[in-house]
């Protein structure tokens, strides 16, 4: 007997982290009765005289933004790393902690305050992939910092208060969880298999081209075979990129055409400025090589099938694993369309 993965409950691995996903598709009809999510419309304002992020602007700290006309970045008025907590670790039986020391930088994406990255302009979307690599560059190249985790939180459904187009770096002194995981795993797959893990993937998946979404020279927008939340995405570089400081200047622009096309992708699905968390995962900034390593985005929408209709993780998720009823082949499918 074969396994219908169309028609049968089944689980499927995540390579990068080692856990399951229980995959429902049988499910897909059932009525919806649960709860409906306001849709957020999209302010109409460019310069709202209230946000703290617009340019000019009095922040809650009392410093002054200055009128840019690009990108902005600063560190975080409520930073949740301080950036002189002792290293120090204590252990008493069961009980271990360790000082947490870092940065936590805001980095405005635009002064206009109604933009969203679907709406703005390649050249302006580069000067975003511009700072993500000064800023890997920089922090990465202190002694007091082992990774650097850029990300952006969209839309209210996602807890972003303010519309301001924007997203966050905080470069810690640990690997946080997810990239522990993944560092582990790729280099346990490049000591048996000889090459990075990602890299064999993005071959599997080009060769079915089941779940690919979008692809240009450089870059390939797939939904991944394990994906948790329905219209989970990950955008993929073609050769092996360990970080953006190893980008070169075609691939910076071929990764902004890749960031527009998905994120134009995502409103045209449910006709809304889509929410997500999405995040750029890249090598330890530890100063070894990690050949094991291919940076890659995870796009993580909560949305399931309307605007106003959200995913929530409850129940079995929490206590046991992450399920889905709509495939990922479906989900790659109906990104295609949109
Ligand atoms: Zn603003
Ligand atoms: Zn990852």
């Amino acid at each position: 007997m074969t396994l219908d993965l169309r028609g049968a409950s089944h689980r499927r691995l995540n390579p990068l982290t080692g856990e399951w996903t229980l995959v429902s598709p049988h499910r897909m009809q059932r009525p919806w009765q649960g709860k409906r999510e306001a849709v957020g419309a999209q302010p109409a304002l460019t310069h709202d005289p209230n946000c703290y992020l617009c340019a000019g602007n009095l922040r809650a700290n009392g410093a002054r933004n200055p009128p840019y006309e690009h990108t902005f970045l600063f560190d975080n008025d409520f930073p949740s790393l301080q950036s002189d907590a002792p290293p120090e670790r204590v252990v008493d039986g069961l009980l271990v902690a360790e000082g947490e020391s870092g940065v936590s930088r805001v980095l405005c994406f635009s002064p206009r305050h109604n933009l969203t990255l679907a709406g703005m302009a390649l050249p302006d979307i580069e000067r975003i992939v511009d700072a993500w690599v000064e800023e890997t560059v920089n922090l990465g190249a202190r002694p007091d910092i082992a990774s650097v985790q850029i990300f952006e939180n969209r839309g209210e459904i996602m807890g972003c208060s303010n519309p301001h187009p924007h997203g966050q770096i905080w470069a810690t002194r640990h690997l946080p969880n997810e990239l522990e995981k993944e560092t582990h795993r790729q280099t346990d797959y490049l000591l048996r298999h000889g090459r990075p893990l990602l890299l064999d993937y993005l071959a599997q998946e080009l060769e079915r081209d089941e779940r690919v979404v979008f692809a240009n020279a450089h870059f390939v927008v797939l939904a991944p075979f394990w994906a948790v939340w329905p219209f989970e995405t990950m955008i993929l570089p073609r050769r092996r990129i360990g970080g953006f400081d190893e980008m070169k200047t075609d691939e910076k622009s071929a990764l902004a055409v890749a960031l527009s096309e998905l994120t134009q992708r995502y409103d045209r699905l449910f006709d809304t400025s889509f929410p997500y968390s999405m995040g750029f995962h890249q090598k330890p900034a530890d100063g070894a090589v990690h050949s094991e390593w291919q940076m890659h985005a995870h796009f993580y929408p909560p949305l399931l099938r309307s605007a106003t209709v959200k995913k929530f993780m409850v129940g079995f998720e929490m206590l046991g694993s992450p399920q889905r009823d709509l495939t990922p082949e479906a989900a790659a499918a109906r990104l295609r369309e949109a």
